[in-house]
């Protein structure tokens, strides 16, 4: 489907098909949900056996009766799963409760209000606050910011990871810059992840920007990989450790989507002037956490095995979803540019951009003919898409064969949505 060589008859007929394709599908009466990337029922269920691990016996390893107030670090075998899971020594592991969102906006609050390295260091002292937000992203970032009032900056993610030249640029150029966002394994939603180079340089932000800067590396998807080629993501704790940056960074993780979405376990990995800053102001907020899920948690990779084999058998029940989409996509759009992807191999999204100014388009459209999509926009700070072409795709929770038929209604939207824009041109 070429629309630039296309004459103005052959875009009537296409437009013609394409609208009888589309009522055909809207008359079947379809209701298909691609919007949020959560694990599906038989994800959730490889993990059932957390309950009951623990056959009342309540006391750790290390003589903690879990079922009491304190510990507000965390079980030491739940800060070790936590190493694992981000590549990090333990002692920088603070174990949090069953969200690694709500670690982010407690660190980033008390960064703000509070300040991570004593009063005179919170960001809200020093008037307007910014941080970087590489687009398209993940929305409750975005949400982040705007509760606390912080001015986002947008900055476009490459096929590396962040514009990095941009990045710097602004930094150097700002220093109100106190924040920026990262997604580094199978970015949400695009798939990628960071290269070597795009680590190394963010490991080096905290030489260029203010002392009271941290990037917030939120590596929510670190071993959600869908085969063993996915590209492997380098160590920011390592680089920052060469770079004499330690503090400039506060890494983010959880088992969300390794156990159950909701009642995982969640860990913060920061230097230790870090955890000391936030362990500061946490203690106002709760006693501790909830220890009795970090030690079923603590049980339940001790018989799984590992977290590797718990992670493939998440991988078996994902790849067959991914495929089914970037199927479709490739067929229907592989040899025109009526739209543009990754191909992720890992995470939970495929991020995909129509031509530009048609994506409220085509999910309204797709809306109407039952298929849900995440909100056109979703992907920018405050909802504002400035290109209105990105799209994001969570094929996790439907079905194989829903994946299939709402993959077919989607391309049938982008043609119609293509189509009948080329003829307004
Ligand atoms: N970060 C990213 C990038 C995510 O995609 C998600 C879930 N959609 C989260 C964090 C939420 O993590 P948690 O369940 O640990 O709060």
């Amino acid at each position: 489907m070429d629309l630039q060589a296309a004459s103005l008859d052959q875009l009537r007929r296409w437009e013609t098909e394409l609208s009888a394709d589309y009522q055909a599908i809207k008359a079947k009466g379809l209701k298909l949900d691609l919007t949020r990337g959560k694990p599906s029922v038989d994800q959730v269920k490889l993990s059932d056996a957390l309950d009951g691990i623990l056959k009342g016996n309540y006391v750790s390893d290390d003589g903690t009766d879990t079922r009491n107030y304190g510990g507000i670090d965390g079980l030491p075998g739940a800060k070790a799963l936590g190493a694992e899971l981000m590549g990090i020594p333990a002692v920088n592991v603070l174990v949090g409760g069953n969200s690694s969102l709500t670690l982010m906006h407690q660190a980033m609050s008390i960064a703000h209000f509070h300040g991570l390295a004593g009063a005179d260091s919170a960001w809200a002292r020093e008037g307007k606050v910014k941080c970087l937000c590489p687009v398209p992203g993940y929305d409750r970032h975005f949400s982040v910011c705007e509760h606390l009032g912080i001015e986002m900056i947008t900055v476009p993610m490459l096929s590396t990871g962040p514009d990095m030249d941009k990045v710097e640029a602004l930094l150097k150029a700002d220093q109100s810059i106190k924040a920026m966002w990262c997604v580094p394994r199978f970015s949400n939603p695009t798939g990628v992840v960071y290269s070597d180079d795009t680590v190394q340089r963010i490991a080096a932000l905290g030489k260029i920007a203010a002392a009271n800067f941290r990037v917030f590396w939120d590596n929510a998807y670190a071993v959600h990989s869908l085969d063993d080629s996915a590209p492997q993501l380098a160590s920011i704790f390592d680089a920052c450790a060469a770079a004499g940056t330690e503090d400039s960074v506060l890494q983010f993780s959880s088992t969300s989507k390794i156990t159950f979405a909701g009642a995982g376990v969640a860990f913060m990995g920061a230097s230790e002037a870090n955890l000391k800053g936030f362990k500061a102001s946490l203690g106002f907020i709760t006693i501790g956490p909830d220890k009795v899920n970090q030690l079923r948690h603590i049980k339940f990779f001790a018989a799984a095995g590992s977290l590797k084999a718990q992670m493939k058998k998440h991988a078996e029940l994902l790849k067959p979803r991914f495929a089914t989409v970037l199927k479709h996509l490739q067929d229907a759009f592989g040899d025109n540019d009526l739209g543009r992807w990754e191909s992720a191999q890992g995470g939970y999204f495929v991020s995909f951009d129509t031509r530009p100014g048609l994506a409220k388009t085509v999910v309204k459209l797709a809306a109407d003919a039952g298929v849900k999509l995440t909100p056109a926009g979703a992907t920018y700070p405050y909802g504002k898409d400035p290109n209105d072409s990105n799209i994001r795709i969570a094929p996790s929770v439907p079905a194989v064969s829903e994946v299939e038929e709402a993959m077919k209604v989607f391309v049938v939207c982008v043609k119609l949505a293509s189509v009948r824009q080329a003829l307004e041109q």
